[in-house]
């Protein structure tokens, strides 16, 4: 699309900080991040951000393959154990992975406390794997019972 920041990106239209490339798939550091060296990953091919619309499971199986290839290069450079990954598909629709290096873990991956809690009733442009209290256990029966049989009548 020729609007579309990523496929500039992807033709070489735009400059970017780019750490990984191959045939199909290009890695750079995101310029607007919120962890130090955040990186996307990126489809060269233009595709909605809404990954779950492609109907090609063997374009998910590359997708990841890169994810893991790209993370892999992160851990072994920013000397991090875990990155974490997103597909929040906001922003720019161009299909995007956000990967953050998680720094701070210690070796014996003790968690560090945050000080606050969040519980989001609708999504609040961010996000956050804080576990907030438990949930009613009742109302838990009664969405998986509307989850399930939603799921029934497909
Ligand atoms: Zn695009």
């Amino acid at each position: 699309m020729s609007d579309c920041i990523f496929c500039k990106i992807a033709n070489g239209e735009s400059p970017c900080f780019k750490i990984w490339e191959n045939d199909e798939f290009l890695a750079f550091l995101d310029i607007m991040p919120n962890v130090k060296w955040q990186t996307l990953v990126i489809p060269k091919k233009h595709y909605d951000s809404d990954l779950f619309l492609i109907d090609d499971e063997k374009f998910y199986w590359r997708l990841m393959s890169t994810a893991k290839e790209v993370i892999d290069i992160l851990k072994k450079s920013l000397k991090v154990q875990r990155v974490w990954m997103i597909m929040e598909w906001m922003w720019v629709n161009h299909l995007h992975l956000k990967l953050y290096p998680m720094y701070g873990l210690g070796e014996d991956w003790q968690i560090n406390e945050c000080p606050w809690h969040v519980f989001f009733d609708k999504y609040p442009w961010y996000l956050t794997t804080q576990m907030w209290d438990q949930a009613n256990m009742e109302e838990l029966w009664e969405i998986q019972v509307q989850i399930t049989n939603s799921a029934a009548l497909n």
